[in-house]
């Protein structure tokens, strides 16, 4: 397609996530239409499709992916439904913003880096969308700069209201931590090597059987630490927090200062309820640049090695909660198409 034209858009998965991308990519995205709808659940497929003008609904995504109008596809599948559908675009030589995880283990995400491979170029952008929350930037931005010196240590805390009822203990790591896992890569330019997952007592709140929450220490090639607080139930709200400490100074985000009232005696704010309140700009801000680098044939975000160091790393993560200790990270040697 030339760069005049428009991207049309097939969204794989009309979810909760889907959707709100199939609205982003109609509203509020510039260069780039949704032009199919897929979901096995063909009744949701109808209704989000219905939503968009000349949109089309399918159950299979192969006949969507093979329709005319088709120029790239956003994938918001449940992680285990991702290879079958990032193999599916790569076949195409279309591009692709996949929805984290990349896939759901190191195994599955490697056939999909060999996929890639064969095709020569990349096409592969993973939906770590934290590299373009404004605080994240301005983070990595001032650690790029120098000026606190090494990074020494990155404490995350990450919750939320109330994990979903489907919640498994290792969900906690490749669910959630996993976008840690992403921005300790991100923000300090390290692989991690070894993973180590505490638990303390569970809360009261957290359902029979889920171990919420956990303690998880992400031990970096260069020598930082990073810790990750990842409890789903905490009950009061959404929140993402990073605070990195280097040798001449620290640096923090996540704090919801926006706007802090001062009223009857008392100071205040208010604290994100879910995601996609909170990571509503950041979301906006990730489609447009997968959509203009993807009418430019490029891919400028994270990319599929992002995606397999993540899976490997939240797979070693799973393998320390239910075996205990200190679990190494075993990374094939990078690719030349991803150096
Ligand atoms: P969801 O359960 O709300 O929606 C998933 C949809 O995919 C459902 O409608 C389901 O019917 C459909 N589906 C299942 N298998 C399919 C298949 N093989 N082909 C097509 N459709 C299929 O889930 P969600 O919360 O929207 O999550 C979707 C993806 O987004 C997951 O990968 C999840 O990890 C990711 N996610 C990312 C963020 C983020 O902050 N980046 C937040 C939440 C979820």
């Amino acid at each position: 397609m030339s760069r005049s034209e428009t991207l049309g858009v097939a969204v794989i998965g009309a979810g909760r996530m889907g959707a709100d991308h199939v609205r982003r990519v109609d509203r509020v995205t510039s260069g780039a239409r949704v032009t199919a709808v897929v979901d096995v659940d063909g009744e949701r497929a109808e209704a989000v499709a219905a939503r968009v003008d000349g949109c089309t609904a399918h159950t299979d995504p192969a006949a969507a992916l093979a329709a005319a109008d088709v120029d790239a596809v956003l994938v918001a599948s449940p992680g285990p439904a991702h290879e079958a559908a990032l193999l599916a675009a790569l076949e195409r030589d279309l591009p692709v913003l996949c929805e984290k995880p990349l896939t759901p283990d190191a195994a599955s995400a490697l056939r999909v880096l060999d996929a890639e491979q064969r095709l020569g170029h990349r096409r592969i952008q993973v939906g770590f969308m934290r590299r373009y929350d404004a605080e994240y930037t301005r983070l990595k931005a001032l650690l790029d700069t120098g000026q606190l010196g090494r990074p020494l240590m990155l404490h995350n805390r990450h919750r939320n209201v109330a994990g979903p009822p489907f919640f498994t203990s290792s969900m906690l790591i490749t669910d959630s931590v996993a976008h840690e896992v992403d921005a300790t890569r991100w923000l300090l330019g390290h692989e991690i090597r070894a993973v180590t997952v505490l638990r303390p007592t569970p809360s009261a709140h957290a359902p029979d059987t889920l171990q919420d929450p956990q303690f998880v220490v992400l031990e970096t090639d260069g020598g930082a630490l990073s810790d990750v607080e990842i409890f789903v139930n905490c009950g009061f709200g959404y929140q993402v927090q990073a605070e990195v400490v280097c040798e001449r100074g620290t640096a923090r985000i996540g704090d919801g200062h926006a706007l802090v009232t001062h009223t009857a005696g008392r100071w205040g704010g208010t604290i994100a309820q879910d995601w996609t309140e909170r990571f509503a700009d950041a979301y906006d801000r990730e489609v447009q640049a997968w959509v203009d680098a993807a009418r430019r044939g490029e891919v400028t975000g994270p990319g599929a090695w992002d995606g397999y160091a993540a899976s490997a790393v939240c797979e070693a993560g799973v393998r320390a909660l239910e075996e205990g200790g200190r679990v190494e990270v075993e990374l094939v040697e990078k690719p030349a198409l991803y150096r």
